[in-house]
């Protein structure tokens, strides 16, 4: 498989990635405290968004350029590659400036002219599977961004939308094994997004290691009950540091390279 290089990080190597951090970069400071207990806890790539796409206008749109700022400053701090959602081709530019790699959101997969973009810049990408996409349709939006020149995609399975109203999506395992035979492009998975239930969070994560995925993505906050988004599915510190720790037993136990 084609490992890709996110700072000295390598996703898709036989090694298991866990990428940790809040929905949002709200402030300076819980941005910070995010990272720092991200990074004690083992995770190795650190999260927060920006530019938020929410289901409303009105709701909390992110901090923007200021909020790059802090991911930059939580990157020099504690070493940890980051990565931040894209909505906009025209924010390429700016964003590249602060971050190691781009995430395109469930909503923006089939953002043609965004995976075109994001296929002419140099940084990895994490593609998220639509909310309603089949694995085809996601490994066709895949290819608008490889086919640019850009060959560092990584794919996220984050749920998809079923009849089932328990949990916030459905998350799609048997993406990660069908994934892995019909491409070798790395897999991780998202359960934050696909559960919607803080509860629900760390039997999925472990049940992807299982599954065999290259990695986890999952959302922490030092407070998720003051979080300005999804601080329901979001694990607070000491959640997120069992997690890791249970994580990196179960990867290690079947011969997943510990990082
Ligand atoms: C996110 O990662 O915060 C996010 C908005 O995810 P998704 O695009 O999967 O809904
Ligand atoms: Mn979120």
């Amino acid at each position: 498989m084609a490992a890709i290089k996110i700072g000295d990080i390598k996703i898709g190597d036989g090694s298991f990635v866990i990428i940790g951090g809040p929905c949002a970069v709200e402030n300076r400071e819980q941005f910070l405290s995010a990272a720092r207990f991200v990074k004690e806890a083992g995770a190795n790539i650190l999260r927060g968004n920006v530019y938020k796409p929410r289901t409303s206008p009105y709701s909390f749109q992110g901090t923007s350029e200021m909020g790059l700022k802090y991911i930059y400053e939580a990157k020099m701090e504690t070493g940890l590659p980051t990565v931040c959602e894209i909505l906009d081709a025209n924010l390429i530019e700016k964003t590249e400036k602060y971050v190691d790699m781009f995430q395109i959101g469930a909503r923006n997969m089939q953002n043609f002219p965004l995976l075109r973009a994001v296929g002419q810049s140099n940084k990895p990408v994490i593609l998220k599977r639509g909310l309603c996409s089949t694995i085809d349709e996601w490994l066709n939006a895949a290819e608008y961004i490889k086919s640019e020149g850009n060959n560092n995609v990584i794919l996220c399975e984050r749920g998809i939308r079923t009849y089932e109203t328990s949990t916030r999506n459905t998350l799609d395992l048997s993406a990660v094994p069908v994934i892995k035979s019909k491409t070798d492009m790395p897999i991780i998975v998202d359960p934050s997004h696909a559960v919607g239930v803080r509860e629900y969070v760390a039997p999925l994560a472990k049940a992807a290691v299982a599954a065999g995925a290259d990695g986890v993505m999952i959302e922490t906050h030092p407070n998720p009950e003051s979080a300005l988004s999804d601080g329901h599915q979001s694990l607070n510190p000491d959640e997120f540091k069992t997690l890791c720790s249970d994580i990196k037993k179960l990867a290690n136990f079947l011969g997943f390279e510990l990082i």
